[in-house]
């Protein structure tokens, strides 16, 4: 069974740089690092690598604004483990980026990237920045001053960015465009995520959110829950949210709550598509969507459905969030939106969590499809991009499962005991330098 160690019982080791609590983004993933530690066997003497980032860089972004005034952001870009291949994650620009944060989005990486068995380390960016309140011009200034910096670090064979909160494919294009422009030649494998015709992937717009629902339709089947009427309630109606939302309306569920920044909207009969995308659209979130009644933001814990997909923000399910939870079966979207003594709760209570390590893979999946075809400048179908995502998806859940079910752990310390392999296994192969 899962050991259920807090946070404050690891050893007296850590990093001078950070203060990780037991609710904190980097606090979650090391407590998730030491439930995993007694399914590893001798690999486990590897471990303290994967409680380090390889390589953390911070970086001042200074930019003139619209006003002719000087502003300065705070940057980052960490690697935590590079042993099975490149770094590879996302970027993201939000008011309460920390250094602390992008750390532990780093590290999910690695675990996701090995867990589906793609040939990456895991690496994460972000900058402290409230991008809606820039104009596009001090946008796309902030996302090359930032590229330039971090420029050292990335790369096509070192380390390649992919959007994530609050970034896109032009914010892509723009770091593809900066690093060629330094480096004398179109280096396209340098990010993926970028627009189609600028050698971007098909499929990769809507791929996250399309593993959401990939890992979803497998656990409902599992459950023996069929999704034709099934209540899906999400929070965050971003690129994952609102991908996989449309993805379960297809196959017959009803959205019966969503939740953004903005409010939080319900209709027992279910949430029209169509016009919630373009209401959204219109109005930066759906707040102001008026095919459903607007409920308090709090109430969104207590809504009947029998699928959660938190597709927002880290640290959403609480202890006492998971304890009025109506759903059978929660999908992290997200990365790291349950907190670890949630995670017991939701045990305890016999629901479901596909964890956001394989739940959300969908999206590095496609990324690497994007990276390869980027390499041979031979570029595949979206039907071809769809099935091989899906049956590399599948395929590691499976293996997953199976673990689970040997230990008798959750989907979450499975996921880690079979990605922890082989990094680990990567490890001691390569050995230690000198
Ligand atoms: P996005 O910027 O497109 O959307 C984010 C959504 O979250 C928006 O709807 C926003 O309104 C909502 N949100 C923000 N703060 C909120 C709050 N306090 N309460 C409720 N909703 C809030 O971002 P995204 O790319 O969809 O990413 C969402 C999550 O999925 C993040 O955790 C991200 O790390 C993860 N993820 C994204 C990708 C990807 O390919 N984009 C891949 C894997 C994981």
């Amino acid at each position: 069974m899962d050991t259920r160690s807090p946070v404050s019982s690891r050893p007296a080791h850590g990093l001078s740089y950070v203060a990780p609590t037991a609710t904190s983004p980097w606090g979650t993933y090391l407590a998730q690092i030491e439930r995993v530690l007694p399914y590893l066997g001798p690999l486990a003497r590897w471990a303290e690598t994967l409680r380090r980032p390889k390589r953390s860089l911070i970086v001042d972004v200074p930019i003139e604004m619209d006003d002719g005034t000087v502003r300065h952001f705070e940057g980052y870009r960490v690697q935590h483990n590079l042993s099975r291949g490149p770094g590879k994650g996302g970027l993201r620009y939000h008011p309460d980026v920390t250094l602390e944060e992008v750390m532990a989005l780093a590290a999910w990486m690695t675990i996701k990237n090995a867990a589906v068995n793609l040939p990456f380390g895991g690496a994460k960016g972000g900058i402290r920045v409230d991008p809606k309140k820039l104009s596009l011009k001090e946008l796309e200034k902030l996302t090359r001053r930032y590229t330039s910096e971090i420029g050292i670090v990335i790369g096509p064979q070192q380390d390649i960015p992919a959007p994530d909160m609050n970034t896109n494919a032009q914010i892509m294009a723009w770091m593809m465009d900066t690093y060629s422009a330094n480096a004398g030649a179109t280096i396209t494998g340098v990010v993926t995520g970028k627009p189609v015709h600028l050698g971007g992937s098909l499929g990769r717009v809507k791929a996250t959110g399309r593993g959401v629902f990939v890992t979803g339709r497998e656990a409902a089947r599992r459950l023996g829950m069929d999704l034709d009427g099934a209540r899906v309630a999400v929070q965050g109606f971003g690129n994952v949210g609102s991908a996989a939302a449309e993805l379960f309306v297809g196959a017959g569920a009803k959205i019966v709550a969503v939740q953004d920044h903005t409010g939080t909207i319900a209709n027992p009969a279910g949430l029209e598509m169509g016009p919630l995308i373009a209401s959204a659209r219109l109005h930066g979130g759906v707040g102001e969507f008026r095919g459903g009644g607007r409920i308090d933001d709090e109430s969104f814990w207590d809504i009947d459905c029998d699928i959660l997909v938190p597709a927002a923000l880290e640290g959403q399910i609480t202890a006492a969030r998971a304890q009025r939870l109506k759903s059978r079966l929660v999908l992290e979207g997200a990365n790291g939106p349950t907190l670890p003594d949630a995670d017991d709760v939701l045990a305890d209570r016999g629901i479901l969590v596909v964890p956001d390590v394989i739940c959300n893979a969908g999206g590095v999946t496609v990324s690497y499809f994007e990276w390869v075809q980027d390499f041979s400048s031979f570029f595949w179908t979206e039907d071809e991009i769809n099935l091989r995502m899906d049956k590399i998806i599948v395929d590691a859940l499976k293996r997953i499962w199976d673990t689970a079910d040997q230990h008798r752990i959750s989907l979450r310390t499975a996921t880690f005991a079979v990605a922890c392999e082989r990094i680990l296994t990567a490890r001691q192969e390569r050995g230690l330098y000198p």
